[in-house]
């Protein structure tokens, strides 16, 4: 709506009550005065204020604002008494997806099909298996995930392996809300208890198979760590580092050598398809190819290559990339020619010593309490 204000799309807003238009005080009060400076009303109708007309528009805005955060503040704490509640009546929240169970109505029914695949992750893992001889073997019987896919990622097995609902427990709060005036959730990493009861559920598991499996988690993490650490898998290779393929995972380098011509070349190749296997490959195998990344491996030299054309013809003619930079970004001329001002360093480094004095005297102010706390985060 914002944007769409900036655009003069519209000139007037009528919305029901303060609570509607924002969840806090500060962002109704920001909001309305940024929306009037660009000469855009906004009409409450329940409470009758006009943020251009009255004169005490903004006062009564803010009680209203003021007490809508409140409001806000209650029915956070009425959710919270009321997912205790639920909690201890083991209330299943979610959209019910979870391999090995059918949610039917608010219960959860064992899958038989979907719950030897669970079988067999727990088993395999307690057996001394990882991941990728889990996955291998997933897939190779045709096993399906939770959403019907024939590819198996570290992180739905990782995610089946952690779930307390396998054992016939119910695990809340592994999200939470931690500001009521953002309403955004989080992942609960400690900061709140999370709260375990017994399900009415059948397990696919038991207890003691469920902690063993934790516990093997858990050491395996401590050493995959440690390993991280010590061999420092952190690559100085820049292009392992910089280069993220179009299916979004890094790249891995390995190390090509011809014996016949002694000639060692490297080449990056998605590191999903090094875990997965690339398409040909998997075809060989037999295994399904539905969702593999098809990049294509690419050798260092061809990377090197490119790099140097597109680098040169950045750097060998400034003026006409930051132009055309310009025209991408669809500032014109006019920032071309702010541009080429700012190619002077010491321009740059004089308005930086400018800024960083206004920003000063900024936070002075602001100390002093000569200025209100919305004030002082909109200048800075
Ligand atoms: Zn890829």
């Amino acid at each position: 709506m914002m944007e769409d204000a900036k655009d003069g799309h519209f000139d007037l807003i009528v919305t029901r009550e303060v609570s509607r238009f924002a969840r806090n005080t500060v962002d109704t009060l920001q909001q309305t005065r940024l929306l009037k400076r660009m000469g855009i009303e906004v009409y409450f109708t329940e409470d009758g204020i006009w943020t251009m007309n009255d004169e005490d528009g903004e006062l009564r805005l803010t009680i209203m604002a003021t007490l809508a955060q409140n409001e806000s503040k209650k029915t956070s704490m009425r959710v919270k008494a009321g997912q205790m509640v639920s909690f201890q009546n083991g209330v299943i929240y979610g959209t019910g997806n979870v391999l090995g169970y059918d949610k039917v109505g608010p219960e959860y029914v064992i899958n038989e099909a979907q719950a030897k695949t669970v079988r067999k992750i727990y088993d395999m893992y307690l057996a001394g298996n990882g991941y990728q001889k889990i996955k291998k073997r997933l897939e190779k019987d045709g096993d399906l995930t939770a959403m019907g896919k024939s590819l198996w990622h570290y992180a739905t097995i990782g995610h089946i392996l952690k779930n307390r609902l396998y054992c016939g427990e119910l695990e809340y709060r592994k999200e939470y809300v931690p500001d009521y005036l953002e309403q955004k959730r989080a992942k609960n990493n400690g900061e709140l208890d999370r709260v375990i009861v017994e399900g009415k559920h059948q397990p696919i598991v038991t207890k003691e198979e469920f902690e063993k499996v934790q516990n093997l988690l858990a050491e395996r993490n401590a050493e995959s760590r440690n390993y991280r650490k010590n061999k420092g898998t952190h690559s100085d290779d820049l292009w392992r580092r910089k280069l993220r393929c179009q299916c979004g995972h890094a790249f891995a380098k390995t190390r090509w050598h011809s014996k016949s011509r002694d000639f060692t070349t490297y080449t990056y190749k998605c590191y999903d398809q090094t875990r997965t296997g690339t398409i040909s490959a998997r075809l060989k195998n037999g295994l399904s190819i539905e969702g593999v990344c098809r990049a294509p491996l690419v050798q260092d030299w061809k990377i090197h290559t490119m790099a140097q054309k597109v680098l040169h013809a950045v750097f060998d003619d400034p003026e006409g990339t930051v132009r055309s930079a310009a025209d991408m970004l669809g500032c014109g001329t006019a920032g071309v020619e702010q541009a080429e001002v700012l190619r002077d360093k010491s321009i740059i480094e004089e308005k930086l010593k400018k800024e960083q004095g206004r920003y000063e005297t900024l936070l002075d102010m602001r100390m002093n309490n000569e200025i209100p706390r919305e004030v002082f985060s909109r200048k800075q």
